[in-house]
């Protein structure tokens, strides 16, 4: 079976016939680098690059061009850096450092180019010069603005009525601008924004010509795959292929377009007001990347993903158990189950190739030929097993404190109760150990040591 992939521009799933299959070329909106990236952008890094892993599994690592962008001007960011009294470049490159730390910590392989929104500008104004020729765009009180009413096919990814699309764009009325949905391609900056010179003045880009530009620099005017999170779909992604197919004279901009859905946390929107926002950060205090990594490809891209401490308990748990079979493998010759394969084939469908990764360990134990190698295989290609059994089994959360008196204390309680059969009792101290992330073992000769474990 070839690769199939959800496509919101089809509303189907298509097969993915490559323009080029020596250079399957995707594309994917990066982050806007003002702060601390989220737990929900967690979910597009970790989509992506297990969507990046799989095209080099069926086309070669050398035969595919993975581009992430950075989006460093913005005007998010220039409100940030004023407010904290430095540079937008100081702001730009320590967010950046952060967020590249993040996505290395979540197991995600660096995109083949990541480039910077203001290190393309040259291109932009080139897209921006085509659209003013061929009609597409026009200039008004030093801005350009694309025509929308310019394009007749104007909306076909997302497929919104017209009133929708005005009320969800929700741009502002401004008097230079002759179409409701019309969107600006470059705006004029004042002398203590950051600038530009370009035909129109000096100013900065919009932000949807920073990706139709730094898309064409590194994969042509039509490429593959194009992806991001579904909240991209409008404006966003629309006004991308808005911009790329009228400036390059195609009907497509990119053939599959791909989004991951939302999550939310403990079943409520993550937001900062509810104070239940978690960065990758603070995730990663918390728990390993690969748990994080593993507990959000339990779900299908597609379907909205609640991130509870339940489930991120359960993965690690299951992480657990499977990480002493997969380094037993970790030497064996790689070979994948075809089952896997073709799961990941039907729309990346991670659940069901997680599934199968659990009949593999099962096979495993019973010593069922090549399980074991399979089942390493398998995990590899999801990004996972890339630890050290002793990394894995020494990782702390970082604020983890142990009170060892307090557990030599508990253990011996534990002991005395289980010398008088009070049988409850001794559960009962098991179990408050447990909540402190202890595990108690119990050894041949009398003794119980104890590990961390959550
Ligand atoms: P932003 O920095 O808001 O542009 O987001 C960067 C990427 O993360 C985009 O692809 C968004 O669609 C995606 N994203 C933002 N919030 C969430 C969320 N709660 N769940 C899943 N993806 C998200
Ligand atoms: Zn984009």
């Amino acid at each position: 079976m070839a690769l199939q992939l959800y496509n919101t521009l089809t509303r189907r799933k298509d097969e993915l016939i490559p323009l080029d299959p020596a250079r399957l070329r995707l594309y994917v909106c990066g982050p806007t680098v003002y702060d601390y990236a989220h737990i929900g952008n967690a979910r597009p890094l970790i989509v992506f690059d297990v969507l990046f892993r799989m095209l080099r599994h069926l086309y070669g690592a050398d035969h595919v061009t993975y581009v992430r962008n950075i989006t460093d001007v913005d005007d998010k960011i220039n409100a940030r850096a004023a407010a904290r009294g430095i540079s937008i470049r100081e702001l730009t490159e320590e967010t950046n450092t952060i967020f590249q730390e993040d996505a290395q910590a979540l197991g995600c392989l660096p995109p083949t180019i990541q480039p910077r929104a203001t290190e393309h500008i040259a291109a932009m104004i080139t897209i921006i010069e085509k659209l003013l020729e061929n009609g597409h765009a026009y200039v008004g009180d030093g801005h350009v603005l694309f025509s929308v009413p310019s394009m007749p096919d104007y909306g076909r990814l997302s497929r919104r009525p017209l009133d929708e699309m005005i009320a969800g764009a929700r741009v502002d009325v401004a008097p230079y601008k002759k179409g409701d949905l019309d969107f600006v391609l470059w705006k004029p900056s004042t002398a203590d924004e950051p600038g530009w010179e370009s035909p129109w003045g000096r100013g900065r880009p919009g932000w949807h010509i920073e990706c139709s530009a730094m898309s064409w620099t590194y994969l042509g005017e039509t490429f593959d795959i194009h992806g991001g999170g579904i909240d991209l779909v409008f404006p966003h992604h629309e006004n991308e292929i808005a911009q790329s197919c009228c400036a390059f004279g195609h009907d497509v901009m990119a053939n599959i377009w791909m989004h991951n859905g939302f999550l939310q946390v403990e079943g409520e929107k993550m937001s900062k007001s509810l104070g239940n926002f978690i960065t990758i950060r603070q995730a990663l205090a918390d728990w390993p990347g690969e748990v994080l990594r593993f507990n959000m490809l339990k779900t299908h891209y597609r379907q909205p993903i609640d991130w509870t401490v339940a489930g991120l308990r359960e993965s690690q748990r299951e992480l657990d158990r499977w990480y002493p079979i997969a380094k037993q493998y970790a030497e064996s010759e790689a070979i994948l189950a075809p089952e896997f394969v073709a799961a990941l084939e039907d729309d990346l469908n991670t659940p069901d190739a997680i599934t199968i990764m659990r009949r593999l360990y099962k096979e495993t134990t019973e010593e069922i030929a090549f399980a074991g190698a399979r089942f390493a295989s398998c995990g590899h290609l999801l990004g996972l097993f890339e630890k050290t059994q002793a990394e894995w089994t020494h990782w702390k959360p970082a604020d983890f404190r142990i009170d060892e008196i307090l557990v030599a204390h508990k253990i011996k309680e534990r002991l005395d109760a289980r010398k008088a059969k009070d049988w409850a009792a001794s559960d009962r101290i098991r179990d408050e150990l447990v909540e402190m992330g202890i595990a108690l073992k119990d050894n041949k000769d009398g003794t119980t040591t104890w590990e961390v474990k959550r």
